[in-house]
């Protein structure tokens, strides 16, 4: 009988699994259409009776993760026009853990493809891939899944070699991603984060094979 229920409940189990999943895919798609028609449904009715006339001293076009953190500053000062091809984010684009579903969506993703690839890619439809980039207010930081990281230091040499600009070297752009920065939690390197800004970072409390990925990573000599 055990073995009975047993098998009962993994084959409900296959069959239920893939109607979850595309029936969640299918219903993000639908909410983000529904969402994206009443939002420009909003923007059009408040077009025609609000902001007519309005001056401004800095127009900011594109409000993604940089420009939304420009307006936001700017703005504390002076009379901003933020423009922003995509809309509102959808309560979706909320939790983290919706973004796989949620990117290549036209609502919110400008939904780019690469050129063919020669060395990656394979088993793509014509050897490209899918290049995501959010077109929604927030940006890709609207899409994305929450991982805080700041760029290779090297490639912030790099700038600073090529512009010939030291002031975009990582050692120089350390204390403005500090500055952002509220470590809820006690750093391991007391110099690395700051404690107080605006965007809170935490140590994710699930990282099931991190010890080991790092162990291994050290073995191969990284
Ligand atoms: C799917 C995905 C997952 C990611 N996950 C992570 C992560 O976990 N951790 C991490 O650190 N980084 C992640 N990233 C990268 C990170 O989101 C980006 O590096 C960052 O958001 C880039 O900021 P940005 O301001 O340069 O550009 P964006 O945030 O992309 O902003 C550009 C904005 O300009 C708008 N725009 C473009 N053209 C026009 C126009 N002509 N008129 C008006 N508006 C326009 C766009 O719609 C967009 O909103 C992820 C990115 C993606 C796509």
């Amino acid at each position: 009988m055990g073995v009975l229920l047993q098998n009962v409940r993994q084959g409900l189990n296959l069959l239920f699994t893939p109607v979850l999943y595309y029936g969640v895919m299918a219903s993000v798609a639908l909410q983000l259409a529904t969402w994206e028609k009443g939002d420009r449904t909003q923007d059009k009715f408040q077009d025609q009776y609000q902001n007519q006339g309005d001056k401004f001293d800095f127009i900011i076009v594109g409000g993604g993760t940089a420009g939304s953190v420009l307006a936001n500053r700017l703005s504390q000062q002076y009379n901003i026009l933020l423009l922003e091809a995509g809309g509102e984010p959808s309560p979706l684009q909320f939790v983290p853990g919706f973004a796989r579903a949620i990117v290549n969506h036209p609502q919110v993703d400008w939904s780019y493809m690469t050129v063919a690839q020669k060395k990656a890619c394979a088993f793509s439809p014509l050897r490209r891939s899918t290049w995501s980039s959010g077109r929604t207010l927030g940006g890709s930081g609207s899409l994305d899944f929450l991982t805080y990281l700041r760029g290779n230091p090297e490639d912030f040499n790099n700038w600073g070699r090529i512009t010939g600009d030291p002031s975009w070297k990582y050692d120089n752009l350390l204390k403005h991603f500090q500055k952002a920065e509220d470590l809820v939690a006690n750093s391991t390197d007391p110099g690395a984060h700051r404690h107080g800004g605006t965007l809170r970072i935490q140590k994710s409390d699930y990282l099931p094979l991190g010890k080991q990925f790092l162990s291994a990573a050290e073995e191969l000599g990284y």
